[in-house]
């Protein structure tokens, strides 16, 4: 088998050797548990909060404004649940949110809908992004909650972040963002951007799997997840992951120390790769071009389906995605695509490329032949194509 060349980085990342590094002396050396009062386990302690230092400098933060949890579902249904629960009592019944979020947030909501919350979902229209001037416009008096991401897992389209934390606090509504795809891959600022809370996963920038944190504002309302003993302020029980925190935090901050440099180099090679790829006929870039991650390429073909392209690249040995990770195995297409406006036929044609400081131009050269050539090879097989060759059915893009 050919070499593997990863792009899926938005489904998980390699985790970086220096944070292998990090993590392999709590396994064995510094073992102790955070909440035992001698010797090894103060010394824990004092990685824990060294950890929680870390995470809360990266993005702006106080170190006591930060909770260790298993990863972004978790912080993700742990801040909108907590920001429910606190709006009962209040009286309040009204969430605003976008089309296109996470399943970890939609299904979230989908759970307080039947609990009788009412969610409005802003439209992202064709670039993919939300306007503020529809979230005023959504703003009612029992509005307690708004949850937007920072940048879409599946396109990569950027959100205006700042200008929704602005109208979130003139009109005192808790602002809550899932920035998985973004923290380790833009410069974040929790206090520039007036976020109350922000959800993070260690996986998704070179750290290990099932880690992540929440960061919730101070005098934001944050009911306790987990009965127990006293850990993350009393909100959250049990004996933390040492190790996996340790390393997520050797990770951010190696993120964050190396973000310009990272970024410059992914861009290049994903405007090469959009370039290329765009010169297919009734191929189009799904979101927007500027306001999107440097690491992310999505690309609809007419004519194909996603998943058969993505068997053939796999025989190449290039590991891609046709979208999110959560819905792949299910025949529906996309909610983000559809969210931007793709009609059912052309979402499924969809392959998502993101890239991570690890690859390279060799590598992004033969994605820009090996792509094309399948596409051609499946549109000549393809009943749809024929059609659309035939003049029976006509081109959408
Ligand atoms: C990956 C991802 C999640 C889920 O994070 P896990 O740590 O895998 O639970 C949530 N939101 C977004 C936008 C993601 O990309």
């Amino acid at each position: 088998m050919n070499k593997t060349i990863y792009l899926d980085n938005a489904g998980t990342t390699k985790v970086d050797e220096r944070v292998i590094k990090a993590m392999l002396p709590f396994f064995d050396v510094e073992y102790g548990n955070p909440s035992s009062l001698h010797l090894l386990g103060q010394s824990a302690k004092e990685k824990l909060e060294e950890a929680r230092e870390i995470m809360a400098n990266c993005i702006n933060a106080d170190s006591n404004e930060i909770y260790f949890t298993s990863g972004g579902s978790e912080s993700d249904n742990w801040a909108l649940m907590s920001a429910a629960r606190f709006a009962k009592i209040k009286g309040k019944n009204h969430i605003i949110s976008s089309a296109f979020e996470h399943h970890a947030v939609l299904h979230t909501l989908k759970k307080l809908e039947k609990e009788g919350f009412e969610v409005t979902y802003l439209p992202v229209y064709s670039q993919g992004i939300v306007k503020p001037d529809d979230l005023i416009n959504a703003i009612r008096p029992d509005t307690f909650l708004v949850t937007i991401m920072f940048a879409n897992n599946e396109i990569g389209t950027i959100q205006p972040i700042e200008e929704i934390g602005k109208i979130c606090k003139e009109h005192n509504i808790i602002f809550h963002t899932d920035a998985v795809q973004a923290v380790g891959h833009l410069p974040i600022d929790v206090k520039k951007l007036n976020v109350d809370m922000l959800s993070i996963s260690s996986h998704k920038f070179h750290g290990p799997k099932g880690v992540g944190a929440l960061y919730c504002k101070h005098k934001t309302p944050i009911f306790p997840l987990i009965e127990g003993g006293t850990q993350e302020n009393n909100k959250r029980a049990g004996t933390e992951n040492l190790a996996g925190i340790y390393g997520m935090a050797t990770a951010l901050k190696i993120a964050v120390d190396e973000l310009d440099k990272v970024m410059q180099k992914e861009t290049m090679l994903r405007d090469k790769m959009i370039n290329e790829l765009s010169k297919i006929p009734h191929s189009i870039l799904n979101g927007d071009a500027e306001k999107r991650l440097s690491n992310n390429v999505n690309m609809c073909f007419e004519g194909i389906e996603g998943e058969s392209l993505l068997l053939l690249l796999a025989d190449e040995g290039i590991c891609a995605s046709s979208g999110s990770a959560c819905t792949s195995g299910s025949l529906d297409p996309s909610h983000v695509l559809l969210a931007i406006g793709r009609p059912h036929e052309v979402a499924h044609g969809s392959l998502r490329l993101t890239l991570s400081k690890y690859n390279t131009e060799e590598e992004i050269d033969k994605i820009v032949k090996a792509v094309p050539e399948i596409v051609g090879y499946l549109r000549k097989m393809s009943p749809v194509w024929d059609e659309l060759q035939k003049g029976v059915r006509n081109h959408v893009i």
